[in-house]
């Protein structure tokens, strides 16, 4: 089974960045959200990407194409008609996500398969809202997917092995490299290996057992690693950082009012903004 026809749900951050990677490797690729303020700003974001792809892969041409090739609409039923393969990428809430799939079960076409994006909710969570169990799984991108081209594959149980097979294969002649998660692990991989290794990082310094410039190099000289802890929590963004620690143990919750206190207040949040435990 070849999927050829893609529809995204949810043209935020991730979705937009979808929608243009499917289509600059030729997909026809449709993005639905549920108000025209949102695809305008969907707009702006496919724009921005333009320069990104023409900058990554260089071929300018090529970049414009694929925007211009991408539809966006707020008509669900329009949207999905046609879909072999629908993406969803709305907010990470289980309330959203069940509205969503119950809507889309009603109108998509028999064969379609389903995908969720969602980082820390299971498949096995939404499984059941969406009508099709055995057509559904999860296709997890990482942020920037077209230089971090990771697609983690990962079914329920009940996810058939062609669906399973036919999202591998989506992702490949997409520009992922698909990884291949063979049981339900809330992180996927990635999230996995990260979230542990950079709690680690944060109680080393909150117990002032090391400042921060002498745990990244001591993991970068040890290791080989291009980045340190701390120069990874600027890149996701100290924002982020703040939600997860927040919900963590107690020396977690000490590293997040660590972040708000000396750098979010400031508007120090990494990257993004020039600065954070290092200036950019
Ligand atoms: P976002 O807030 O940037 O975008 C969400 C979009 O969904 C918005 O455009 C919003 O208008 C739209 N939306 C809201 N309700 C909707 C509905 N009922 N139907 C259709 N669209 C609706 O969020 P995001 O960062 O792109 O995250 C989306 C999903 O991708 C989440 O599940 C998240 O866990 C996952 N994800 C995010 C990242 C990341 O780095 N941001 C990385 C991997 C996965």
């Amino acid at each position: 089974m070849q999927l050829t026809n893609t529809t995204v749900l949810g043209t935020g951050v991730l979705g937009s960045q979808i929608l243009f990677q499917t289509a600059y490797h030729g997909l026809p690729a449709i993005g639905f959200d549920i108000s025209d303020e949102a695809l305008h700003a969907a707009s702006g974001r496919l724009d921005a990407l333009v320069a990104e792809y023409a900058s990554f892969f260089g071929d300018p041409a090529k970049a414009q194409a694929a925007r211009e090739s991408i539809q966006l609409t707020t008509d669900l039923a329009q949207a999905v008609k046609g879909a072999d393969l629908v993406i969803e990428a709305v907010p990470e809430n289980l309330e959203i996500k069940e509205q969503t799939y119950q809507k889309l079960a009603a109108l998509a076409p028999q064969h379609t398969i389903f995908a969720t994006n969602s980082s820390t909710l299971l498949p096995s969570d939404i499984a059941p809202f969406t009508g099709r169990p055995e057509k559904f799984l999860a296709l997890h991108y990482a942020n920037n997917i077209w230089k971090n081209n990771t697609g983690e594959v990962m079914g329920t149980a009940s996810t058939s092995a062609e669906a399973y097979e036919a999202v591998v294969d989506f992702a490949e002649r997409t520009g992922l490299v698909p990884i291949r998660v063979l049981k339900e692990q809330p992180g996927y991989v990635l999230n996995s290996l990260l979230v542990p290794f950079l709690e680690s990082a944060s109680h080393l310094l909150v117990n002032e057992v090391a400042d921060a410039a002498t745990i990244d190099t001591t993991w970068k000289l040890g290791t080989g690693a291009p980045y340190g802890p701390f120069e990874i929590y600027d890149i996701v963004g100290l924002n982020t950082a703040y939600h997860i620690s927040s919900h963590g143990d107690e020396t977690s919750k000490k590293f997040a009012e660590l972040l708000k206190n000396e750098y979010i207040d400031h508007g120090k949040l990494g990257v993004a903004t020039g600065e954070g435990f290092y200036k950019y």
